[in-house]
């Protein structure tokens, strides 16, 4: 790069985006970027494209957004003032950072966790304080984080429940306690339609008033190819955080998709349970294998093979077009593998106590 183009710091010394590892095989099973097997019923594709083709290609989407905010307020029982829209949820987590910890204020997160977030703190320019999750079962250090909060005034939690890559999720008793000790508490909930009801942190935004809960519909609802995501805050909370949301920032097509989905979530509900069955009998099958496998309420499973060895396991199921994540030196030991549909899920047991014994 030319000498003294001004590149701030902190992105500069971000890691250049990460190539995910080709295969050298057809792929048999894409078990590592969490997405839904299952794709949108075609029923649903053809039923959003005769909408959009009526629609005027021309013009914005609506200006606010109001239709997308009120299809996702009446899905989540929340009012439409409630809710912000994004370009899938990471946009919307940018701009909470954005306007609650830019410009060097503190965001305190829990590694191992969602990858972005470190460069979206860089992006905002928010100092990062990590409390790590603790223990054998990666759980959230309850203590850990409210000390953390009392000693760095001003600093935003952000928690994953259920977190990425570990699958563990907070219990609401001590989001409320963190919310109280802390200026604004972000929580990704990503995963949560994988979890136990009692996972979801929707009620705290009510009765704590500076809860913001992030959700996407990129998982449940297998539209990760269209870019839906949102947040849930109290209306005030939320109308800050819009200002720093562009206009327009969902556009016609993923508006239509999502309001296609959200009008009938009967069979996203139903493919839920069935990646949350299936993700019993893998778990059950890979402890069998002697693998430990943390306690999971997303749609992925945090493992560590028998006997060490993961980046080999790794290395043998790509070899074999299985394809999972390798955590690098966020949790050396342990790969995280996507729960599939069963004829997957089937594949990637067998290949796994291959490459185990291969491994050893
Ligand atoms: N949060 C978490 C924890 C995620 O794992 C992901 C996607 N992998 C996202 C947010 C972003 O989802 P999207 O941008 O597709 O809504």
């Amino acid at each position: 790069m030319r000498k003294g183009v001004p590149v701030r710091p902190e992105i500069r010394a971000l890691r250049a985006y990460a190539l995910v590892p080709e295969s050298p095989v057809p792929v048999r099973a894409k078990l590592d970027f969490n997405e839904s097997p299952f794709d949108v019923p075609d029923e649903v594709k053809r039923r959003v494209t005769s909408r959009l083709l009526a629609r005027r290609w021309a013009l914005y989407p609506e200006f606010g957004a109001g239709r997308l905010k009120r299809a996702i307020a009446a899905s989540t029982g929340r009012r439409a003032d409630e809710i912000l829209v994004g370009n899938g949820s990471g946009e919307v987590i940018l701009a909470a950072l954005g306007v609650f910890a830019g410009g060097g204020g503190t965001v305190v997160l829990t590694p191992p966790t969602f990858s972005l977030y470190p460069q979206l703190a860089a992006i905002a320019g928010a100092r990062i304080v990590e409390v790590p999750l603790s223990g054998d079962d990666f759980a959230f250090d309850e203590e850990g984080l409210l000390s953390a909060v009392r000693a760095n005034p001003g600093a935003v939690p952000l928690l994953c429940s259920p977190n990425n890559p570990t699958g563990g999720t907070a219990r609401p008793e001590f989001l409320r306690r963190l919310a109280a000790s802390a200026p604004v508490l972000l929580v990704d909930q990503a995963y949560v339609d994988f979890a136990p009801e009692e996972a979801s942190a929707l009620p705290l935004v009510t009765e704590c008033g500076n809860v913001v809960v992030f959700r996407t519909l990129s998982k449940a609802f297998s539209a990760a190819g269209f870019r839906i995501g949102y947040a849930v805050a109290s209306p005030d909370v939320a109308s800050e955080i819009g200002k720093a949301i562009l206009p327009f920032n969902v556009d016609l097509a993923s508006e239509e998709l999502a309001v296609a989905l959200l009008e009938d979530p009967l069979p996203a509900k139903a493919r839920v349970a069935e990646i949350v069955a299936e993700r019993g009998r893998v778990v059950e099958e890979l402890r069998a294998l002697g693998a430990k496998v943390a306690p999971a309420a997303g749609n992925f499973l945090f493992v560590a093979p028998p006997r060490g060895g993961a980046e080999a396991v790794r290395a043998a199921l790509l070899g074999r077009g299985v394809l999972v994540r390798d955590l690098g030196a966020s949790a050396p030991g342990r790969l995280r593998v996507t729960v599939g549909r069963r004829e997957e899920n089937d594949l990637f047991l067998a290949e796994f106590s291959r490459a185990v014994k291969e491994a050893t």
